[in-house]
């Protein structure tokens, strides 16, 4: 089990905890009220206290338990099984197949899983490499890793908030020349790790 999932466990069984601990004292005094052991207005202010106190304790430990949550689950819970897979696990869409593939709408490309903005849309360019291509990237929006998997040495991108994987940059290729671009480079970007708005 993760050092993650074990804090979490943690924090569920102190919320619970807590939760019992209030249960019993106010049991404790109800009894004590049944059976007039204590004088009803101190049953009365013990009780309200112990209710403040309770609800004060009780959001702490929810916020902490929402953060512990936030920090440790920084996958979207609305991805798909497949944006997952490319996002987190580096993963590549099959070529052709993406939703973005031939889009020429005008608008903003964003990271499919923190909405941090990546293309804009004048960027796009048609390769026919079966991935949406970029030649320029919206400046910090992303981070640049050298990747050496599958024999070849590769550029890969990756989105510079939450560390998406976006695909891969080769330079170089000819594409300034050919199309007349303001740069040589080729942004190759799975459509999944993508959000696309118009405007
Ligand atoms: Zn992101």
């Amino acid at each position: 089990m993760s050092h993650a999932i074990v804090k979490r466990k943690q924090l569920e069984t102190r919320i619970c905890n807590h939760h019992r601990i209030y249960c019993s004292a106010f049991i404790i005094l109800l009894i004590g009220i049944i059976l007039k052991v204590l004088p009803l207005h101190n049953c009365f202010t013990l009780l309200m206290l112990s209710r403040s106190c309770s609800r004060i304790l009780s959001l702490n430990l929810s916020k902490q338990f929402y953060r512990t949550m936030n920090s440790t689950g920084k996958w979207n819970p609305s991805l798909t099984s497949e944006q997952l897979r490319v996002l987190r696990d580096k993963g590549t869409e099959r070529p052709n197949t993406g939703n973005y593939l031939h889009n020429k709408q005008t608008g903003i490309y964003s990271c499919a899983n923190c909405d941090l903005p990546i293309y804009k849309s004048e960027t796009k360019f048609d390769s026919g490499c079966g991935w949406p291509a970029f030649y320029d990237a919206i400046p910090g929006s992303l981070t640049f890793t050298r990747d050496e998997s599958f024999g070849m040495v590769r550029i890969e991108i990756c989105c510079s908030r939450c560390g998406g994987h976006m695909g891969h940059v080769f330079e170089g290729e000819g594409w300034q020349k050919i199309l007349n671009l303001p740069t040589d480079q080729r942004h190759c970007v799975n459509s999944c790790s993508l959000n696309f708005k118009e405007g």
